[in-house]
């Protein structure tokens, strides 16, 4: 299938991009390269530097990639930062994502594949999370993903554009070749590592005061490899709707630091400072939604397995991408 990713240069769309050219996809990657790297980018893709918002570019670049589906990834995913810059959000998740989401309808494209996130649904009166809990954002990022999703709803029923919208919980580790790295890295996982690493004396844990048994957020880590693997199924014809996508299974900030210490061998001293404000204290999904519809399997549900990819990565990249 002709694919057409935005964001493929960031951490996410970087393995999904091969994992897509692995699958025997043909794969046009768009990205303006504020958060991503050119050399994350698969170097068997046509690559295009530019805007989201762009839409009469967009609109050409999908006509001659003759796209038949989008895998929408490029966005601003962080929820301290929405939390001081919500304007930074709304404009590139939402202004910028509706002149995509126009230019894809204009091109005839048959499947819309959404990066959502479980900050759509803020503190859940359940854990596992199932899709049909109320979306209650605290945070301008958790925010302009659920206005994206109510615009592909609309988008659906009234002009045809079938979608698939993951909620994401926590993507982590990393594939042979590409792993995360952000310029301004506020992610737990690789912030930890890097103290394994010897870049930074510790980590800091955000809150011990919530109410979790050891007083720290508890999140649901998944592989970036599974989860690419589930925007593939999505390609399928007929599949549509909202999907999870979690192990089902949460980790403390704690216990995550506990784990990089076990699969580095070194000793990771942490420092407690107050919460970090946008924070829902649990989230944990269930995916059973996208086992039985997608059919959809984890490979590396593990947080040893996810932890130890991230480090081999990281070791491997101590600077991250070079560009
Ligand atoms: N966190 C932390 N120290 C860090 C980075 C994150 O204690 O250096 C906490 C954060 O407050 C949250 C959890 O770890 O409770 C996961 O945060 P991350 O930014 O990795 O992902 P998010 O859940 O915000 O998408």
């Amino acid at each position: 299938m002709n694919v057409f990713v935005t964001g493929g240069a960031g951490y996410i769309g970087s393995v999904c991009v091969e994992e897509l050219i692995n699958a025997g996809h043909q794969v046009t990657v768009l990205d303006n390269l504020s958060e991503g790297h050119r050399s994350a980018v698969d170097e068997r893709v046509k690559f295009i530097e530019a805007n989201l918002g762009d839409r009469a570019l967009v609109l050409k670049a999908l006509k001659e990639a003759k796209a038949e589906a989008v895998i929408h990834f490029a966005a601003h995913a962080l929820v301290g930062e929405s939390m001081t810059d919500p304007g930074k959000y709304f404009r590139n998740n939402v202004a910028r994502g509706l002149e995509l989401l126009d230019a894809s309808v204009e091109a005839g494209i048959r499947k819309f594949v959404f990066s959502s996130t479980c900050a759509t649904y803020g503190p859940p009166d359940r854990v596992p999370m199932t899709e049909d809990l109320p979306q209650r954002p605290i945070n301008p990022y958790g925010e302009s993903k659920l206005m994206f999703e109510k615009m592909l709803k609309w988008y659906q029923e009234i002009h045809g554009l079938e979608f698939v919208a993951f909620r994401y919980f926590n993507a982590a580790g990393a594939s042979e070749k590409f792993g995360e790295h952000h310029r301004i890295e506020t992610h737990l996982i690789p912030n930890v590592l890097k103290v394994a690493l010897g870049q930074a004396p510790q980590c800091e844990i955000y809150g011990t005061d919530y109410e979790t048994p050891d007083g720290t957020c508890i999140r649901d880590y998944i592989h970036i490899v599974d989860l690419s693997q589930a925007h593939i199924l999505a390609l399928k014809p007929g599949k549509k709707g909202f999907f999870n996508l979690g192990n089902g299974e949460g980790y403390s900030v704690r216990e995550v630091i506990k784990m990089c210490e076990k699969v580095s061998g070194k000793s990771i001293p942490a420092i407690e400072k107050p919460r970090r404000a946008g924070d829902p204290p649990k989230l944990v999904a269930s995916a059973e939604r996208a086992f039985n519809e997608l059919g959809w399997k984890p490979k590396f549900p593990k947080l040893e397995d996810i932890v130890t990819t991230a480090w081999h990565w990281h070791s491997e990249h101590p600077q991250g991408y070079r560009d």
